[in-house]
């Protein structure tokens, strides 16, 4: 008897242990007062690699300031046996700390246990923090100046490099790219309200992304992480963007460089978060970083619930891309459909709930596409060209001696300055020629059947509004007297 009751307050005890031995989170160990500084970051991921053999910790790159960029793996096994991978990426905007933190705590529990029902279908690749100079400095640009939500198609910088090295080594099927944004901009104000929103998801909006995969972000994702947000007491929305109460809504770019939108035209399911910010970097942080762990979190439950039929679906779609014959949009435009948008909101001054229709543009609209070639030839002094596709591993070959081949060309590219999205941008439909390319050995041949198919074709294009002609720093595109650089080699050997 006395034996048995030692074995039960021995029970007791470990029970009441591992409860207890959550290791906290650096933002919970000071109370939600400041954001954790990179340094702080470094020593709990390591610590948390060091102590749980859920977690594995690495460093995928370094800042331009020269700190490091940690990638945490989080997965029963070390990722031993074959799983879906989702792949989480926080605070590319180094003053929106919120998504960082929720990434800390996530680690926090999944040390203690407490994912270890997700973690039996899916692995997590998790980059808590893409920016660390911009955090320290409590600004969105990285230590180079650059918005790195803007560099997914140049990668320029070592930390969106970082991120497309965990894309392309570990292939995840999902992917998510973690914000904040103000709800209460100056318009919203001015007109009596802010918008009571907490966390919104945003779907791929460009045309040549899987619709298969936008339709089950839509009809199924979307209802799930609602109904799980709400009973968090945390308001869903899908992402949307304008000024004010008087601009019309749309969902947010179709340009390709940014990290939503980079990893969905390689036909992943890829989506946007963003979570209310606070007025300034450390106002508020516990309920935006409750918002924004309860949306990761059910954004990871959902990929876990549905892993197989997430991975079918992504692996079918990625076959696809390989062989694909049809045209890619080039052009594109939002556009409305009738309908207006019922934006919940609060009275300011006031806190009285209430809602605001918004004009809306939901759809977007193919202006203009070019037909797929079977590859492209870039000529071998386009340098900047070469070592673009070599940062993003397209595959392509080397002529090995001068190499006659039958292409097409534009000649007399003229580029007209207008409008897209509120920025600037160049518009062209040049006509292509067919000419005999009198190739060059050391030219270089990039096939369009390859995993990038869509990016490929939507960067060398100058027709493409979010092409590479679009840049300043191939802004020389855009002057180029007689024939673009840039040849289309419409068939494959027979
Ligand atoms: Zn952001």
């Amino acid at each position: 008897m006395k034996y048995i009751s030692g074995f039960f307050c021995f029970a007791l005890a470990v029970l009441t242990a591992s409860a207890a031995e959550r290791t906290p989170a650096p933002i919970e160990a000071h109370n939600y007062t400041r954001a954790t500084t990179h340094e702080e970051l470094l020593a709990f991921v390591r610590a948390a690699g060091t102590g749980s053999a859920r977690i594995t910790v690495s460093t995928i790159g370094t800042t331009t300031q020269g700190r490091d960029i940690p990638l945490v793996i989080i997965s029963r096994d070390a990722m031993a046996s074959p799983r879906p991978r989702a792949f989480v990426f926080c605070s590319q905007h180094g003053n929106e700390p919120s998504g960082k933190e929720a990434a800390l705590t996530l680690i926090s529990q999944a040390a203690a246990g407490d994912l270890d029902q997700l973690l039996a279908h899916v692995d997590i690749l998790l980059m808590p923090s893409v920016n660390p100079d911009g955090n320290e400095a409590a600004k969105r640009r990285n230590g180079a100046n650059a918005d790195l939500n803007r560099d997914h198609l140049l990668l320029l910088q070592p930390e969106t490099r970082a991120v497309h090295d965990v894309y392309n080594k570990w292939m995840p099927v999902a992917t998510l790219d973690v914000h904040e944004f103000g709800a209460s901009g100056e318009d919203w104000q001015k007109a009596g309200y802010v918008r009571a929103i907490d966390e919104q998801f945003g779907l791929p909006t460009n045309p040549n992304v899987s619709p298969a995969l936008i339709t089950l972000g839509r009809e199924k994702l979307f209802p799930f992480l609602e109904s799980r947000l709400r009973d968090a007491g945390v308001r869903f929305f899908n992402y949307s963007i304008g000024g004010g109460p008087s601009d019309s809504v749309r969902h947010s770019t179709t340009d390709i460089n940014d990290g939503r939108q980079s990893l969905a035209i390689q036909h992943s399911f890829s989506l946007i978060l963003e979570g209310r910010n606070g007025k300034g970097m450390n106002d508020d942080l516990r309920r935006r970083v409750r918002g924004q762990l309860a949306a990761i979190r059910a954004y990871l439950t959902f990929v876990a619930d549905n892993a197989s039929e997430i991975s079918s679906l992504v692996e079918k779609e990625r076959r696809h891309i390989v062989t694909a014959m049809g045209p890619v949009a080039m052009q594109m435009d939002h556009i409305p459909d009738g309908s207006k948008l019922a934006m919940p909101v609060k009275t300011f001054p006031g806190g009285m709930d209430s809602t605001v229709a918004l004009p809306y543009n939901p759809v977007v609209r193919t202006l203009f596409e070019v037909s797929r070639p079977w590859a492209y030839r870039i000529a071998k002094d386009q340098t900047p060209i070469l070592a673009l596709l070599a940062r993003h591993g397209v595959q392509s070959w080397v002529l090995s001696r001068d190499t006659v081949i039958d292409a097409e060309a534009y000649a007399d590219v003229r580029f007209a300055t207008g409008m897209m999205e509120g920025d600037t941008a160049y518009f062209a439909r040049p006509e292509a020629r067919t000419v005999r390319c009198q190739c060059s050995a050391g030219d270089v041949i990039v096939p369009v059947h390859q995993p990038r198919a869509t990016m490929i074709v939507s960067a060398l294009e100058p027709s493409s509004l979010w092409g590479i002609a679009q840049y300043p720093v191939f802004s020389y595109l855009r002057s180029i007297n007689g024939e673009y650089p840039v040849y289309r080699i419409m068939n494959g050997p027979k």
